[in-house]
């Protein structure tokens, strides 16, 4: 796992991992963490995030892509322990795409109609 780093003190989910960033956890395990998003787009709007600092989709490899499995099971469990069925998961990837923390980062947004095409 050559670009999967376990820590990158310069970024911000990587402090948030370590808690030396606060936040508000829902789930956390050896792989992933997952917490609430600080700036909400919809009425339930988490993120989970692999502990190992991969920047973006882009980098997702043969060598990572089972940290990337373990956070997707991650996402189907938390929304049901919510008691969320419908759900709508994203992750930005690039500065055009609306990327903004180069830490590997999966938004699940529910609690209204979610439109589509996203902006
Ligand atoms: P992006 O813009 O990279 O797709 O998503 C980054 C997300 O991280 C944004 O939705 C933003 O609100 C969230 N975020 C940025 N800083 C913090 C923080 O300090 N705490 C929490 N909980 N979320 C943050
Ligand atoms: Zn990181």
């Amino acid at each position: 796992m050559s670009n999967v780093l376990r820590c990158d003190s310069d970024c911000l989910f990587c402090q948030i991992i370590k808690g030396e960033i606060p936040s508000n956890k829902i789930y956390e395990d050896h792989t992933c963490y997952a917490f609430y998003d600080i700036n909400p787009q919809a009425p339930i709007h988490f993120l989970v995030i692999p502990k190992a600092h991969i920047s973006s989709c882009g980098e997702i490899t043969k060598g990572n892509s089972s940290i990337v499995a373990h956070c997707f099971e991650v996402i189907s469990e938390v929304t049901k322990k919510l008691g969320i069925t419908d759900f709508r998961v994203v992750s930005n990837c690039g500065a055009k795409a609306g990327q903004s923390v180069s830490h590997l980062h999966f938004h699940v947004l529910s609690g209204r109609d979610l439109t589509w095409p996203p902006g």
